[in-house]
């Protein structure tokens, strides 16, 4: 069985490659990736050398190169995790946000058309079902209203893998999760930025009024709910993957500081994210119920053991923030 896995360089996508080279010596993995400012092959270090793992550097969006690559290694499965990801940055550079999210995913369905590929998995998110008041969750059945040029993208992947499914016959899956935590987590994104700005006690910028509202979910129960779909999903379908943690920003913030002992004077309001949707919140009784997905991390103690891994991995992140990063960061929070 040999599986694509894009973006595989990435803080999802790292951690999948990882799980499944460990749970599935059998499989290949071939792990795509262009390598941007959030691609880190340092994420891989401790698999790099295993049989069942490659590493391939390439763009999804180039045609040419993709219908070679798939032509040579004959692919069982295709995941595509391969993504601009962040919505801050979406804001700014769109353009970026097209090419690889939705050109990309294109080439990519394109490849698996014309090549005998048993199924074609879309690494979706809940930002294309757009915001909740207090109440709700998002459904499989929600209709899609992306706010952000970030979740455009992504919606308008999704609609182009639902069309190769209903035009072409595709065998396909999206799945749609909520925001992810865990290890390998790229110091731009709320939790780490968070852990490392207290751990050098640095101001912590809290968008807004903090109160906007995320449904946490650990990286490995995703790991596991795209394993159970990808062996087991019905062809065609959506679904939701959501941790059932639900907590605004400041609830996160403020159990960092605590797990860390740092004041919680540290917290620093910033001018709200341009349409910043309030609240997400996910209904995964579709994978609990159709597929037994059971999440085994509670947010108590998924972040202590994130935390954990930061206090333990010093050299992963300070290379990080010592790069290009500090730059995007000193401009994203400068006028603020
Ligand atoms: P990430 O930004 O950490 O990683 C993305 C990876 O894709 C990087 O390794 C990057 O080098 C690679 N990449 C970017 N453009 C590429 C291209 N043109 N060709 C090949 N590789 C390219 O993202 P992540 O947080 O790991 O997210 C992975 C996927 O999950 C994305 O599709 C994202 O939309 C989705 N998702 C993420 C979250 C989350 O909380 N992180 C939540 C919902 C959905």
């Amino acid at each position: 069985m040999k599986l694509l896995v894009t973006g595989g360089a990435g803080f999802i996508g790292s951690n999948f490659v990882r799980y499944m080279v460990g749970k599935y010596p059998h499989y290949h993995i071939v792990n795509l990736d262009k390598l941007t400012y959030a691609g880190n092959l340092g994420n891989l270090k401790d698999i790099e050398d295993k049989p069942n793992y490659t590493f391939i550097k390439g763009d999804i969006a180039d045609t040419e190169f993709i219908n070679n690559l798939f032509e040579k290694e004959s692919f069982d499965y295709v995941l595509n995790f391969a993504a601009e990801s962040h919505v801050d940055r979406s804001i700014t550079e769109p353009d970026i946000f097209i090419k690889t999210n939705v050109l990309g995913t294109q080439v990519l369905l394109d490849a698996t058309k014309n090549n005998d590929v048993k199924k074609y998995l879309q690494i979706s998110t809940d930002e294309v079902y757009g915001t909740l008041e207090e109440t709700g969750y998002f459904t499989e059945e929600t209709p899609l209203a992306p706010n952000s040029p970030y979740s455009a993208s992504k919606a308008s992947a999704d609609f182009l893998v639902r069309a190769y499914h209903e035009t072409y016959g595709l065998p396909i899956n999206i799945t749609r999760c909520s925001n992810n935590y865990g290890p390998y987590h790229f110091p731009e994104k709320l939790i780490p930025l968070m852990i490392i700005n207290a751990l050098n006690d640095k101001p912590l910028p809290v968008y807004g009024d903090g109160l906007n509202i995320r449904d946490w979910l650990h990286v490995e129960d995703h790991c596991q709910a795209i394993d159970l779909v990808l062996h087991k999903g019905q062809p065609g379908e959506v679904y939701n993957v959501g941790g059932n943690n639900e907590r605004t920003n400041m609830d996160v913030v403020k159990i960092i500081l605590n797990e860390l002992g740092k004041p919680e004077s540290l917290i620093k309001f910033v001018a709200d994210r341009l349409g910043h949707d309030r609240r997400y919140a996910i209904d995964a009784t579709k994978l609990k119920t159709n597929l037994g997905w059971n999440p085994k991390y509670r947010f108590e103690d998924g972040i202590k053991q994130t935390i954990q891994w930061y206090l333990d991995n010093k050299d992963w992140w300070e290379n990080i923030i010592s790069g290009d990063y500090q730059q995007y960061y000193e401009k994203q929070y400068s006028n603020r």
